[in-house]
């Protein structure tokens, strides 16, 4: 997706309905700073306003995504390349989350291990600091544990082995079950059985 392109044709569409920023901004409820963010291509349109900025733009969402006019002919072929990018973006960026994760739960180990050392180490000579120490480190794993899982659980999606249907349980769900890896006991919402459910990171296969 090329946010430049997309970004020139929001502002062609726009003079062509004789538009100002400003006009255009409060009819969609927003600031003509947005606007202008999404005019220069430093910012996309939220998904949310996509709908309706299409409509008054009297363009379609692949021709707005495509960042130009489609003629019939052409646009089933644009239309699946545009979904295939922004499966990749939706891809990568879960990807990175996964590994925000995997480093904040590598971190809270290493942080945990050290503090009750140094509690351990100095509570002969400083009790208080000592026991500051240690008693700071479970609230502290905990906590940074239960943000990683739900980095983990805004990240994708989880695939029943059995029926093979991908879906995103409750976060209370993925907090409290076991897991190997980001592979969770889960119970999948369609067959409703209790497997191991592998973490994959798009809803289509
Ligand atoms: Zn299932």
């Amino acid at each position: 997706m090329d946010q430049i392109k997309i970004g020139k044709f929001i502002a062609g569409c726009r003079k062509e309905k004789g538009l100002t920023q400003a006009v255009l901004a409060e009819k969609l409820g927003i600031t003509d700073r947005a606007v202008s963010k999404w005019e220069t291509g430093r910012n996309m349109p939220d998904v949310s306003l996509i709908p309706e900025l299409c409509g008054l733009l009297d363009i379609s969402v692949n021709e707005l995504l495509a960042g130009e006019h489609i003629a019939m002919e052409d646009y089933r072929e644009i239309a699946e390349q545009t979904l295939l990018e922004m499966r990749n973006k939706e891809e990568s960026a879960n990807r990175e989350l996964l590994r925000a994760e995997s480093v904040i739960c590598a971190l809270t180990v290493i942080a945990t291990v050290v503090m009750i050392a140094a509690g351990m180490c100095l509570a002969p000579y400083n009790k208080v600091l000592g026991i500051l120490l240690c008693a700071g480190a479970s609230p502290l794993a905990v906590g940074a544990l239960i943000y990683a899982v739900s980095l983990e659980h805004e990240a994708g999606y989880y695939e029943c082995p059995r029926c093979g249907k991908r879906y995103v349980p409750s976060k209370r769900a993925v907090i409290w079950s076991i897991h190997a890896g980001t592979t969770r006991l889960l119970r999948c919402p369609y067959c409703r059985n209790k497997d191991f459910h592998k973490k994959v990171l798009t809803k289509e296969k």
